[in-house]
């Protein structure tokens, strides 16, 4: 589809629905202007015109935040076989409690119901969000695991146009992964755990891992988890999946037996793979130990230690990275962040004395 016969579609009311076409700017449409940092990032004049086209469309994104009431209004803009197309993605809320689909996920997946998946991954240079207020956080953590697997991800820029000033602001979204790799190795004194207290967390790590559900999983992902929270109690889990794909994931739940019990503050969590392997620990993982290491912070406690072990195929030593998920999830956030009066009355009513 040509622009001009998208336009016209765009004129007859055709162009409605999650795969949008180029829509004309309206006389009320903003006069978008990229900071100086993000005209560092967008040299190209015409990726910066395809950028303000998005922006222009992400307006008008349909969502349903029906509890947050907060929307997530994304869009991008690709070149496909010689025609440009603008695809739209919204945030949408759907149970009792709080769950969603996200913007950037909804995006990607229409892109990907548009074009295909190799398709998308090659033309999908942005996402752009529309907000009133820029400067939020990164991208959750499971939308960093799909945008890291639907995309060009070392190449995609995160771009948010602030509708209270029609400024725009773009960032490389490699700066929010943090390959394990990168998570420093240390010698097992450094850990921050007594000598005896990390050989109990990583034996109580690596029996969760002879547990869990691994029906779809790889041996290389499953993972067992031990959590040591301020208490002095251990808790731990394996990863469980099943047919719907609705993972549960090792981290989140060893922190949710933990908070079962009140126990809310965790000094170190060990992550279990398998021999020969550093274990990788999802950024959805990841997202659950940042939030509970928020709540080390209200309190003053030091961040959680994330401490990965890594076991030797054969015969050897064993080996640990320790990082904290500050580190391993860069420019997250957190409920701390959104309501820290309400996280502070939270851990004050809940937490165990
Ligand atoms: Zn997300």
């Amino acid at each position: 589809m040509t622009r001009a016969a998208a336009a016209l579609l765009a004129a007859a009311g055709l162009c409605s629905g999650v795969v949008g076409c180029s829509r004309a700017p309206g006389p009320l449409a903003p006069r978008w202007t990229l900071t100086k940092p993000a005209e560092e990032l967008v040299p190209d004049p015409e990726l910066r015109a395809r950028i303000v086209r998005a922006l222009d469309a992400a307006r008008s994104a349909g969502t349903d935040p029906s509890i947050s009431k907060f929307h997530v209004r994304a869009a991008t803009v690709i070149q496909h076989a010689g025609v440009e197309r603008t695809i739209l993605g919204g945030n949408s809320e759907y149970a009792r409690v709080p769950e969603a689909i996200h913007g950037e996920t909804s995006l990607m997946n229409h892109v990907i119901n548009a074009v295909g998946p190799d398709a998308a991954r090659r033309a999908v240079s942005f996402i752009a969000f529309y907000g009133e207020q820029c400067g939020g956080g990164g991208s959750c953590g499971d939308c960093r695991d799909y945008l890291i697997t639907t995309t060009r991800w070392e190449e995609l820029l995160i771009v948010c146009g602030q509708a209270s000033d029609h400024t725009v602001h773009v960032e490389r979204f490699a700066r929010s992964v943090v390959s394990e790799d990168r998570f420093p190795l240390v010698a097992s004194e450094a850990t921050g755990l007594p000598a005896a207290r990390l050989e109990h967390l990583a034996q109580a790590a690596i029996e969760a891992r002879t547990g869990g559900v691994s029906l779809f999983t790889s041996a290389e992902e499953h993972l067992g988890v031990a959590a040591l929270t301020t208490t002095g109690k251990v808790y731990r889990a394996a990863g469980a999946d099943d047919a719907a794909f609705h993972y549960r994931y090792p981290l989140g739940a060893a922190l949710q037996q933990a908070a079962t019990y009140r126990d809310y503050f965790v000094q170190a969590i060990l992550v279990a793979g398998p021999p020969g392997r550093i274990p990788r620990l999802c950024y959805r993982d990841r997202q659950y130990g940042y939030e509970s290491s928020s709540f080390n912070r209200k309190r003053g406690l030091p961040p959680i230690r994330l401490i990965l072990l890594e076991q030797p195929a054969g015969a050897g030593p064993r080996r640990y990275r320790a990082t904290t998920f500050e580190e391993a999830l860069p420019g997250a956030f957190g409920a701390a962040d959104f309501m820290p009066d309400a996280v502070d009355r939270f851990l004050e009513q809940r937490a165990q004395r």
